[in-house]
């Protein structure tokens, strides 16, 4: 009896003890995950850490890992160091929840002395349905589709950087958002669509900082694999994708820009596009937003073909003449209207008549290109003329000013195109222009020639 009591009594210390161990257990494991969780204003540093836990392994363990491993190295990498300045470690984890999905981000800034912080950036995908890590192509049908993500990440950012007033340059975007996994590493799905960031220095300068761009689920839905669609759309945007061209060969030659003015027009616009192509040549159409509804095709082809697409404002009114909402009207209608047809915004913007003032110019947030050759084929109505008129003045960087609305404009235009082909000039729209001058397109600012 006294030896069986002995034994129970020794069972209860040792379940006691056992209890003992494991509430000291987790209240260690819980300080742990408490202590990733900090702001620490020391003398010497700063040290913030902002962290929210999941309660999935697989999403908390390497984030933990990843904070503890840059803590330690921070303060190693300062311990030595004297106090004659504020040392910092800033951590941000970013974990957000979409469907199956964890998406998730960390950045860490160190400021270890000299000029500049360090960063460093972490993150991943995870799938709780598979209990697998993925990478955003997990999401998209195919290769192609996953390519055509360039043209809608493009077109969103110039969307952005045209609102906060960022100038982009064409070939480090190219490279940023170009589709491999290293420019898309850092995404999230949410109500809005697909939301990508993208790093400083990865599409623009150091001080434009860290740039997140939201692609909207009408841009992206028809990419998407059919079971990560959002079935809330009720309309899909179609992806044109534009033929590129390798402009280095044009580099060192003569180039001059021809501008179409005044259409889409089918017949004569379409014979144009068709003639420019068989050239190797690209043109740039200034069009009127109140023809656009019934030359969709026509805008599209000369879209697809390489070709930039400018506005005329919709109605063709002399601008300085109209009230502040009225030019507002005249702008923002045609830029709707040319992005609901080609998917792109038009950044150019030529006046009716080049009739503007400063006023006008600034609120537009386009760039406003003029001309330095006019055919003056709406007066000279004669082919062989308005070829002439053209080849009088041509020389290397000039625009030259013609309407696609007219046939003998049209065929005036190439006429002397293919006069000046023999005289070693290339043909390139304003934007290629531009980028060959090496000169950058600004919003709100003028251009007759280059
Ligand atoms: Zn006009």
């Amino acid at each position: 009896m006294n030896r069986l009591k002995k034994l129970n009594k020794r069972k209860f210390i040792f379940a006691i003890t056992l209890l003992i161990l494991f509430f000291i257990a987790l209240f260690l494991l819980f300080k742990k995950d408490n202590d990733l969780n900090e702001a620490i204003h020391d003398e010497k540093y700063d040290l913030i850490i902002n962290y929210n836990k999941t309660d999935v392994k697989k999403v908390d363990n390497p984030v933990k890992k990843y904070i503890r491993v840059n803590k330690r190295a921070f303060l190693n990498n300062i311990k030595n160091k004297e106090k004659d300045t504020k040392y910092n470690l800033l951590i941000n984890v970013n974990t957000k929840k979409y469907d199956d999905f964890y998406f998730v981000h960390a950045s860490n800034y160190q400021y270890l002395g000299g000029a500049h912080y360090n960063r460093d950036d972490y993150g991943f995908t995870y799938n709780t349905k598979t209990n697998k890590y993925i990478d955003i192509t997990h999401f998209f049908k195919d290769k192609d589709s996953f390519e055509k993500l360039f043209i809608v990440a493009k077109n969103n950012l110039e969307k952005y950087a045209k609102k906060e007033g960022i100038v982009l340059d064409n070939e480090i975007v190219k490279d940023g958002l170009h589709p491999n996994l290293e420019n898309y590493k850092y995404f999230y799905f949410d109500d809005n669509g697909l939301s990508i960031l993208l790093l400083p220095l990865q599409v623009a300068s150091w001080s434009d900082g860290e740039i997140l761009i939201t692609l909207p689920w009408e841009d992206i839905n028809t990419l998407l694999k059919s079971e990560y669609q959002n079935k809330n759309v009720t309309k899909e945007k179609e992806i044109l994708v534009p033929k590129t061209r390798d402009i280095e060969k044009l580099q060192n030659k003569k180039v001059i820009a021809f501008t179409f003015d005044d259409g889409p027009n089918k017949k004569t616009t379409e014979y144009l596009i068709n003639e420019v192509e068989k050239m190797d040549a690209r043109v740039t159409f200034f069009v009127l937003g109140s023809r656009i509804s019934y030359n969709e095709d026509t805008i599209k082809k000369a879209f697809i073909n390489g070709n930039e697409i400018g506005s005329h404002t919709y109605s063709h009114r002399n601008l300085v003449k109209l009230t502040d909402d009225e030019v507002k009207d005249e702008i923002n209608k045609t830029n709707h209207i040319i992005e609901s047809v080609i998917g792109v915004e038009p950044k150019l913007l030529r006046a009716p008549y080049g009739s503007i003032n400063d006023k006008i110019v600034s609120y537009s947030n386009m760039s406003i290109i003029n001309w330095s050759i006019d055919s003056n084929d709406w007066r000279l109505k004669n082919r062989d003329l308005i070829k002439k008129e053209i080849l009088n003045y041509a020389a290397d960087g000039k625009v030259v000013l013609v309407h696609d609305i007219y046939e003998e404009s049209v065929h005036g235009a190439i006429l002397a195109m293919k006069e000046l082909e023999k005289q070693g000039y290339e043909f390139v729209t304003i934007s290629e222009m531009a980028q060959l001058k090496e000169q950058t397109l600004e919003t709100g600012v003028i251009y007759r020639e280059f």
